[in-house]
């Protein structure tokens, strides 16, 4: 197990103390676990179940709440049936406490003490809990456009808000400062993140009777759950557990798309994006740092990356609150996309999954004003 640079492939101990490289560089994890479904099937379901998978030196003290094994329900979307993960069930209400719980047991074992994160509002408050948990001191830095319930959420956990006015690239730049001087628990940075993420496509698995769908459907702005959910297939399948890595599908705003402009017109940079409120907030990332990576697990699926329009979003919305499921807009847009999938592209016999990454409860202000 090694930390390697994605620039240079400088190696680094997996037990540094560091989040990016010498050449100021994203980290990846170099590490290729052997998956073993008899000690599996023996543990309880939570996601640390698929304890072998995780690059951690010490499983002694989890900072968890033996949290994951959310549902796969299966759902007629669009006259058509699908698997939805209702990945809104976690501690702090979005799938973010799947990176957020190893990354913060890797901070315990490493003994760090105080932590940088920034965030449109969800990761934000899912390190401040953890952070909470495992007794360890974090600054979180939010943009001032983060309703109020977010940041309440994270001043309930003892986080320290720092409220940064302009875009959300300004509070990541705020963050990234702030963490030279202290240790940078991001869930776009730190590679520890995304090796959480990961259950989500080993639970959908085990979930399918070891199987793996044929496409999935997920929400992407920085690209946290879309990498974790390629290398946990790509991972399966290294280990003859599957036969096939999913078709992944990206669904970003129109309003904030660059890696859909990327994607369809080729572009080796990432185009200038006008900075203007999307109700998908959650994913409203304009310069999404693991761009190349995400454009490249994409193409190696055979997968696209899909746009959609407020209303469309607006729209499922409301028509999944009728079906009972409270979610954020940023989810209804996912679910926007699966429907645009579905009506262009889907095949009448493919097996599709999505997801519903986070609760509505928390956004019932910017609710107000749709109805
Ligand atoms: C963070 C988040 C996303 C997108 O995650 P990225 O890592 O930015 O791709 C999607 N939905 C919700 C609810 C989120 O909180």
């Amino acid at each position: 197990m090694n930390l390697i640079c994605t620039e240079t492939q400088a190696k680094y101990p997996i037990n540094d103390i560091r989040w990016k490289s010498d050449t100021d560089a994203l980290l990846d994890i170099e590490f290729y676990p052997i998956i073993d479904l008899d000690k599996i099937k023996q543990r309880p379901f939570n996601m640390w179940r698929y304890l072998e998978s995780f690059p951690l030196n010490s499983f002694e003290n989890l900072v968890s709440f033996q949290e994951g094994f959310t549902p796969l329900l299966k759902e007629v979307i669009a006259q058509k049936e699908v698997y939805l993960k209702v990945d809104y069930f976690f501690p702090t209400s979005s799938y973010k406490d799947r990176g957020t719980t190893l990354m913060m047991t890797h901070i315990k074992n490493l003994g760090i003490t105080d932590i940088v994160q920034d965030s449109s509002g969800n990761a934000g408050a899912s390190v401040a809990c953890y952070s909470s948990r495992g007794k360890v001191s974090c600054d979180i830095f939010v943009p001032e456009s983060t309703p109020q319930a977010k940041i309440n959420q994270i001043l309930l956990y003892d986080g320290k808000v720092h409220q940064v006015q302009g875009t959300r690239q300004d509070t990541a730049e705020k963050a990234y400062q702030k963490a030279h001087k202290s240790y940078y628990a991001s869930h776009v940075w730190n590679p520890f993140f995304i090796q959480g993420t990961k259950t989500f496509a080993y639970e959908i698995c085990e979930q399918m009777a070891w199987d793996a769908p044929d496409t999935i459907i997920l929400p992407v702005g920085s690209g946290s759950l879309l990498l974790g959910t390629y290398l946990g297939f790509k991972e399966l399948k290294d280990n003859h557990i599957i036969s096939k890595i999913p078709k992944i599908i990206g669904i970003q705003s129109e309003i904030c798309s660059p890696l859909y402009q990327m994607f369809e017109q080729n572009l080796t940079e990432i185009p200038k994006i006008a900075n203007q409120p999307t109700l998908a907030e959650g994913i409203a990332i304009a310069k999404p740092l693991r761009a190349r990576q995400i454009l490249e697990y994409i193409q190696n699926t055979n997968g696209k990356l899909l746009t959609v329009s407020e209303e469309e979003i607006k729209e499922s919305f409301l028509m999944m609150a009728k079906k009972g499921f409270l979610i954020e807009t940023t989810s209804s847009a996912t679910i926007a996309g699966l429907i645009k999938y579905i009506n262009y592209f889907a095949e009448n016999d493919e097996v599709i999954v999505s997801t519903l990454t986070g609760n509505g409860l928390k956004s019932m202000t910017k609710i107000g004003k749709i109805l």
